[in-house]
């Protein structure tokens, strides 16, 4: 750390210069590369612009605010940071899941403070949060973006069914790796996929996992003798309508079952059985349905992080961190915001929709900082890349009101490589070397270009 971060304009250094035997012009060095230290402030553990979480959101914001602030610390418990779309494909066996890490230290900046540890508790009254540590940080203004919170203990059985074959995940860094074994490992019989009873992030990646284990055990030939079937909460499978026709189409051309409104309580790797339960049955408990598994797909209940969804003064009905939809300020403290999965915005949870709010949450708390009124308007833009099979690919985007919000000139309902181009390698390059820098706020420029500019 420069010694020029210590350094406050007001003092008058010129007794203690003398004492330590600095030169006055080294004191003026240090005062015209401050802004180039490390933003440390004066006191050790207060800063402008506290950032919780270094992920898609929380890593891109504090790049950002690093150049624009006095000083920033992000708090982040992982030394290494995940682009988790391609976890799908990871659990393809399609990718290493090497592509998809980076070590935390080269996604975030240099000019801020990596607290590495976790927030415990968000204390909104004072201007604090406390991490797991038992460290205090202060700050003028928090972002929060710590993501969503994996819950694989809500399903009895888990997470050890996945000590046993043919279970796996591609939700967590822990069972993506089972997933690929699985696929592999199948000799056909019964597969099972599922979709959980709680808003989830990427709400496509559950399907297209089986989409690619189909086209995989077609290609080695154990298709024939395998049925596949889509468990999902849900009463639709995709929620936007131009592309749930497609994807309707797509499961019935290739023999997918799907059931409706079926939720996964119960994993029993002994006898290799799954128990659902039946959303839509009258009864009280619920009637459930037992289902027997060679390979399972499993995507857990999620939800708020707990050191969120425990503090009853940011956080909604249902747990969410509660901002406006509109602006992503917080409804209750001005000078916090928030990014990502975290939140209670009411669209789809996704990497894609992180890009957008970006730029919404940068001009916004600028303008808070600059003791004016948010005025960028978030239109609930989120985007999900639904991977059908073999280098093939749907690309839906769409708004908070549901309605798709195309970027190409064409129809992306349609299965297309170039879409799958997209998804596996120009994505993933645009996220690692441009948007986790802070310098990408989604598509909407390229789509005016497509489009001459207008609407
Ligand atoms: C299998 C899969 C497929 C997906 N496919 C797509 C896709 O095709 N397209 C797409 O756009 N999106 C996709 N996503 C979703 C996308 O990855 C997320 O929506 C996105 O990463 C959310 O960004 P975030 O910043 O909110 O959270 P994250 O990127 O998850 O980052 C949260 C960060 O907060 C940290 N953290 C957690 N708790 C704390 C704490 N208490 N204190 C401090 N830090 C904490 C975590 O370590 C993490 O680094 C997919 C996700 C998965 C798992």
């Amino acid at each position: 750390m420069s010694a020029s971060a210590f350094l406050p304009a007001a003092v008058n250094f010129r007794p203690l210069m003398f004492k330590l035997n600095v030169s006055s012009k080294f004191v003026r060095h240090c005062r015209r590369h401050q802004r180039f230290s490390t933003s440390r402030s004066l006191n050790a553990d207060s800063y402008e612009v506290v950032v919780v979480g270094g992920g898609a959101g929380g890593a891109s914001l504090s790049n950002i605010f690093a150049r624009k602030s006095k000083s920033v610390a992000v708090i982040e418990p992982n030394p290494e940071h995940y682009y988790q779309p391609l976890w799908t494909l990871v659990g393809a066996g399609i990718m290493n899941f090497g592509k998809s890490a980076r070590p935390m230290a080269a996604v975030l900046p240099k000019r801020a403070t990596w607290v590495k540890d976790k927030v415990a508790e968000f204390n909104p009254k004072d201007n604090t949060v406390t991490t797991e540590g038992g460290k205090q940080i202060k700050y003028e203004y928090l972002i929060v973006g710590p993501g969503i919170q994996l819950n694989y203990n809500q399903i009895k059985g888990l997470p050890e069914a996945f000590e046993t074959p043919g279970v796996g995940s591609n939700y967590s860094k822990l069972y993506v790796g089972k997933t690929t074994e699985a696929l592999q490992r199948f000799n056909g019989g019964d597969a099972l996929f599922t979709f959980p009873n709680t808003p989830i992030k990427c709400a496509g990646a559950p399907q297209k996992i089986m989409y690619l284990a189909d086209a995989l055990w077609t290609k080695n030939g154990v298709r024939s003798k395998s049925q596949l079937h889509y468990n999902t909460s849900l009463g639709v499978i995709f929620g936007v309508k131009k592309y749930a026709d497609v994807l309707t189409e797509i499961t019935r051309q290739r023999n997918l079952n799907v059931n409706f409104k079926r939720n996964l309580i119960e994993v029993k790797p002994d006898t290799q059985e799954a128990v659902f339960e039946i959303l839509d049955s009258s009864e009280t408990p619920k009637e459930t349905v037992t289902a027997h598994y060679d390979f399972l797909h499993v995507v857990p209940p999620m939800s708020a992080p707990d050191c969120v969804r425990n503090n009853k003064d940011i956080v909604d009905a249902a747990g969410w961190l509660d901002v406006d939809k509109d602006t992503l300020q917080h409804k209750k403290f001005a000078n916090i915001f928030g990014i990502g999965d975290c939140t209670n915005l009411p669209t789809s949870k996704t990497a894609a929709a992180v890009a957008c709010q970006i730029g919404i949450v940068k001009r916004n708390l600028l303008q808070v900082m600059a003791g004016d009124k948010p005025t960028s308007v978030y239109n609930g833009y989120t985007s999900c890349p639904i991977v059908t099979g073999n280098q093939k690919c749907i690309f839906a985007e769409f708004d908070y009101n549901a309605q798709p919000m195309e970027t190409f000139p064409f129809n992306q309902a349609k299965e297309r490589r170039s879409m799958y181009i997209m998804k596996k390698d120009i994505i993933p390059y645009v996220y690692f070397h441009v948007m986790l820098k802070g310098y990408w706020e989604g598509p909407g420029i390229i789509r005016k270009m497509f489009r001459l500019g207008m609407a």
